[in-house]
């Protein structure tokens, strides 16, 4: 079977359809992703954002700090050297005493309650403890060999002894600061005071700032969290936990490693990194991000180190995943309903511009159709003029047609008109004469009697030329026939031919008014029954019926005649105009034509009938005006 179009052949119907579906799954997809990819844009911008929001704070925290640690060390910083100043400690280093040392004792005591530090001691150059702050107390340090404590070391080399380290005697944390105390270029012996620094870690606590400071070994040596104290930032070689051990700076603390479990850069000397919780029992509980910043401290070794905590962040950067997504798709949800509008309005515009389209086209065909119509009309009444025109011309020829037949028909007549006339002429000669003689003689009676006949004779001859005067008349198409009078003209002209082969006329008909010209229906009458006396011609037997039936508003008459009929050769050629059998001059062929086409003019009709049983009928059919009174019947 042949397919209507190739298109339709190639392609099935259900893979019509799987391409839509796909691209739907596919716009699907892609604005998934476009709202995943708002949420992850937003999260790492929100990230972005919110990390150097927090390392701009961290840094200035650091720095606010960094300077309030370096103020609390360096604020001691002057307490050892003015030792030197004292002659008291300078006398017992030279020549130590008991006195000397209560009294140095006594000076060390005071002084080391008024600037609030732990311990305030003296050292001779070997390392022994001469006299101490602490000398009333049962760990006190008189007598104690320090000689091993780095920060004695340091100052017996004129150098300043900075050490934060755990006391071996009363195992308390603490900053250590030493000064070389001179007699001259000579180290006499070291002034050591020893201070606490806990009120940072208590302030930072407050602060709920989380920071930690660790010493040269990388050592935690103050933290927020007492759990980082004495952490190492960074693993410890064998050698270095060697060399911590022996010195004791640590006392007997495992110096354990405080490891972040990821630690990534983010530039600047800020790190990213995450430590483990600890739990409520102690275990950890999962990871803590931080951001770690650090900054060396100003005339130690030391480092101070900031940990911000981005769980907030993490939570702000969330928050803007979530409202970037959510943005996103309320953009698409606008976007699709934007969409979907505009494809409503193209619709609907396109809708409104095929209505256009197809109005314009009706509107076009409306006038192409009305100039033709107008075309048409115009042709139209330029037709109705012509055949008005025609049609008057027509009717004017027809006229003159009429008119010519009558003076045809009175042509025709006027021989037996003249024979008519000549008779009454020669007995009026002949009365009239008689009538002046018998005047002459007197014999009144008889002229009167002769005058008598000369007045009929008279009237006789008028008929005759009052009729076929009113037979030459004009008529028009319009007016009112009274049928017998229209009977009795008729008969009248035809008179002379009557006379001379006289025929039985039976008058069938009720006198009635018919709708046409009274000459017109005489003319009509005329020429039927002058045809009908002509086919007749000289048999023995001549017999014409008038018969006339009314038919609602129609008058039909009938002219029969018991002539020849008429052969059926010729019949269809009785209405021609100049179609006649009669020789010579005797037929024009305009009788019928002309009757036949007057009533029409009136509205009627002319035919013709060939009954069975001989002869020839003409139905002259009008329009009947008056009712007809009872039908009566009468021979002539
Ligand atoms: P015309 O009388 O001048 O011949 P008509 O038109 O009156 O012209 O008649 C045409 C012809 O029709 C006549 O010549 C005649 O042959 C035929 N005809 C008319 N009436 C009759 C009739 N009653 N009987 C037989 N023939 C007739």
């Amino acid at each position: 079977m042949q397919c209507p179009t190739a298109r339709l052949c190639a392609v099935p119907p259900a893979l019509t359809v799987k391409p839509r579906l796909f691209r739907h799954l596919l716009l699907t997809l892609v604005l998934l992703a476009l709202v995943l990819g708002c949420g992850y844009a937003g999260y790492r911008l929100s990230e972005r954002i919110g990390l150097r929001a927090l390392a701009e704070n961290g840094e200035r925290q650091l720095e606010l700090n960094a300077r309030a640690v370096e103020s609390e060390i360096t604020k001691y910083n002057y307490l050892p050297s003015l030792l030197e100043l004292n002659d008291d400690v300078r006398r017992l280093l030279q020549t130590p005493s008991h006195y000397r040392r209560q009294r140095v004792n006594d000076f060390l005591e005071g002084l080391n309650r008024r600037s609030g530090s732990l311990a305030t001691y003296v050292l001779d150059t070997s390392g022994r403890v001469l006299a101490t702050s602490n000398w009333r107390t049962p760990s006190s340090y008189l007598g104690e060999d320090l000689s091993f404590r780095a920060y004695f070391q340091d100052a017996v080399q004129g150098k300043p002894g900075r050490f934060y380290g755990i006391g071996s005697t009363t195992g308390e944390p603490g900053y250590y600061l030493a000064h070389g105390l001179r007699q001259g270029e000579r180290i006499i012996g070291v002034a050591v005071v020893k201070v606490r620094l806990d009120a940072l870690e208590r302030r930072w606590q407050r602060a709920r700032l989380e920071a930690y400071v660790s010493d040269e070994n990388g050592i935690i040596i103050l933290a927020s969290s007492p759990a980082r104290r004495l952490k190492a930032v960074h693993p410890l070689g064998p050698n270095t936990r060697e060399r911590l051990a022996r010195s004791l700076q640590y006392h007997w603390w495992a110096l354990e490693e405080l490891q972040p479990l990821a630690r990534t850069p983010l530039g600047d000397g800020i790190e990213q990194v995450s430590y483990a919780a600890p739990g409520d029992t102690g275990q950890a509980a999962g990871p803590i991000n931080y951001l770690e910043q650090s900054r060396p401290l100003a005339d130690t070794p030391w480092r101070l180190t900031l940990l911000t905590p981005l769980r907030d962040q993490r939570r702000a950067a969330i928050s803007y995943a979530l409202l970037g997504a959510g943005a996103c798709m309320l953009l698409i949800v606008l976007g699709l309903a934007l969409n979907q509008r505009r494809k409503v309005i193209a619709t609907r515009l396109a809708a409104r511009e095929a209505l256009q389209q197809a109005n314009n086209e009706l509107e076009r065909k409306i006038a192409e159709r009305t100039a033709d119509l107008s075309a048409s009309n115009q042709r139209l009444k330029a037709e109705i003029h012509e055949r008005r025109q025609t049609e008057a011309h027509l009717r004017q020829t027809q006229d003159e047609l009429v008119q010519a037949g009558k003076l045809a028909v009175i042509g025709q007549m006027s021989t037996s008109i003249a024979h008519e006339l000549n008779q009454p002429l020669a007995a009026l000669r002949t009365l009239s004469g008689n009538s002046v003689r018998y005047l002459q003689r007197g014999e009144l009676e008889v002229a009167g009697s002769n005058l008598q006949t000369i007045g009929e004779l008279v009237d006789r001859m008028g008929k005759i030329t009052a009729s076929l005067r009113a037979f030459a008349r004009r008529g028009g198409d319009s007016g009112q026939a009274s049928l017998n009078t229209a009977v009795e003209a008729a008969l009248m002209l035809l008179q002379p031919r009557l006379q001379r082969s006289p025929a039985q006329i039976e008058h069938d008909y009720a006198d009635a008014r018919l709708g046409i010209d009274q000459t017109r229906l005489e003319q009509i009458l005329v020429n039927l029954i002058g045809n009908a006396l002509d086919a007749m011609g000289e048999q023995a037997d001549r017999r014409l019926w008038l018969s006339g039936v009314a038919e609602a508003d129609c008058y039909r008459l009938e002219v029969r005649d018991n002539g020849p009929g008429i052969a059926p050769e010729l019949r269809s050629h009785l209405f021609e105009p100049f179609f006649t059998t009669k020789p010579g001059e005797q037929g024009l062929g305009l009788g019928l034509t002309l009757s036949a086409s007057l009533a029409a003019a009136a509205g009627g009709s002319l035919g013709v009938r060939h009954p069975a049983e001989g002869g020839t009928a003409f139905v002259l059919s009008l329009a009947l005006l008056a009712p007809a009174p009872a039908p009566e019947s009468s021979h002539a």
